[in-house]
């Protein structure tokens, strides 16, 4: 349930009108609801119940300091996966003791600043990182928490660049290997393995996945704690998916319900990672009809925001719904929603049906608050787009409008 609904024929942002938004800040806007986020946030952690457990958004679905704050402040932990989403969470006010570190390709400067931190643990990927941070803990004469990140080899059936959890992706340590990984762990003096984490993709739209990894994870636990390890988090990642179109993933209340149901009685505090399906249907982008074009095989309509703005349907081919803001009812056609990008790449949407639109008309690109502006990027020299958040009937930009000077301003 998000809180974007047509009031009078006209979309609104819980109590704000869209119109007013865009006619004030301008387009491309993107504009939060936090009541949307709060609701989602408290959906997703409370179908945890009272289980020992820590929620850590996952800060690359939705990087915006304001946004990291508020969910903060409902109790938030955060997810990262560099130096630079660790100084985010930092100004956030996210307490390094409720910050999980993943990635693959942390640099020794990014561990020690994690270290200094204090963050709850490292979401280790590979040995020779785990010996990294071995070093850079010794240097700084004090111990790091860790949990190897497990490669469960589980297929998440999502589109291939947001699957991570095959043996062929990049990402984890496969199973022998891992433990291997632990037994070192266990001998690094500087090192103390208190958990063990998977994350296997993203959008996924079904349970079955999870729970094969989830049960993967917990025969491996079994395996450690024969050897002597005891392993007390259990990090499940994120990846829970949301619907853009069609789809019927499951409602976080049976997620929480079917890991509780495995995990029951073993006395492990559960961390989850999730981004999409909290900020996902929490955000929108709105942007402008500039013109519209008809060619012998296509009708396109040309708006003012482009792939640089949100970069989703060129990477992976994904739908987001689009409508109008002032819905006109006129017929409906099959266009091409594109950007003024100078690629053929560059389009939000590809044979849409849509009501014909005329130039100066507003159009809300749904599904938008994950992965959106965080993705986002200067391509063709466009300056960033301004990001708002609403509550209520009140609205605050939360990040302005990138100008001329801010795309040279640092080219000296
Ligand atoms: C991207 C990512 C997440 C968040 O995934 P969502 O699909 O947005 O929930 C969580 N954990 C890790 C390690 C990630 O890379």
């Amino acid at each position: 349930m998000h809180l974007f609904q047509y009031r009078e024929g006209s979309l609104f942002a819980e109590d704000v009108s869209i119109i007013d938004l865009a006619s004030t800040y301008g387009t491309p806007l993107y504009v939060y609801s936090a009541g949307t986020l709060e609701r989602h946030y408290r959906a997703f952690d409370s179908a945890f119940g009272k289980a020992a457990h820590l929620t850590c958004f996952s800060v690359k679905a939705c990087s915006n300091i304001h946004i990291l704050k508020l969910l903060g402040s409902l109790g938030a932990g955060v997810d990262i996966v560099s130096g630079g989403e660790l100084h985010r969470a930092l100004l956030a006010g996210i307490p390094g003791r409720r910050i999980v570190y993943s990635g693959v390709g942390k640099r020794p400067d990014e561990i020690r600043s994690a270290l200094e931190a204090d963050i709850l643990m490292f979401n280790v990927e590979s040995l020779q990182e785990l010996r990294t941070i071995e070093e850079v803990a010794a240097s700084m004469g004090t111990t790091a928490r860790v949990s190897l990140r497990i490669n469960p080899d589980v297929d998440p059936h999502t589109h291939p660049y947001i699957s991570t959890g095959l043996q062929k992706n990049k990402f984890g340590i496969e199973m022998t290997q891992a433990l291997e990984g632990y037994m070192l762990a266990r001998d690094l003096p500087h090192i103390d393995p208190i958990g063990i984490d998977c994350h296997i993709g993203s959008q996924l739209t079904s349970l079955s996945p999870f729970l094969e990894a989830l049960d993967k994870v917990l025969e491996f636990r079994e395996h450690l704690s024969i050897l002597g390890l005891d392993i007390s988090y259990l990090d499940l990642g994120g990846g829970l998916g949301i619907t853009y179109g069609e789809e019927t993933p499951p409602h976080p209340r049976d997620f929480g319900r079917a890991v509780l149901e495995r995990t029951k009685g073993l006395n492990l505090t559960l961390v989850l990672e999730p981004g999409r399906v909290i900020a996902g249907n929490a955000g929108i982008l709105v942007t402008e009809v500039l013109y519209t074009k008809t060619t012998p095989s296509k009708q396109f309509v040309i708006v003012d925001a482009a792939m640089n703005d949100l970069v989703r349907p060129s990477l992976y081919a994904s739908y987001h719904r689009i409508a109008e803001v002032l819905p006109h009812g006129r017929t409906e056609q099959t266009v091409d929603v594109v950007g003024p990008i100078c690629e053929s790449g560059d389009f939000l949407a590809r044979d849409r049906v849509l009501p014909a639109v005329e130039q100066g008309e507003l159009l809300a690109v749904f599904s938008a608050g994950a992965y959106g502006f965080s993705m986002s990027s200067q391509y063709n020299s466009r300056p960033r787009a301004a990001e708002v958040l609403v509550r209520g009937d009140t609205a605050k930009s939360i990040r302005r409008r990138e100008t001329y000077d801010d795309l040279t301003a640092l080219e000296g």
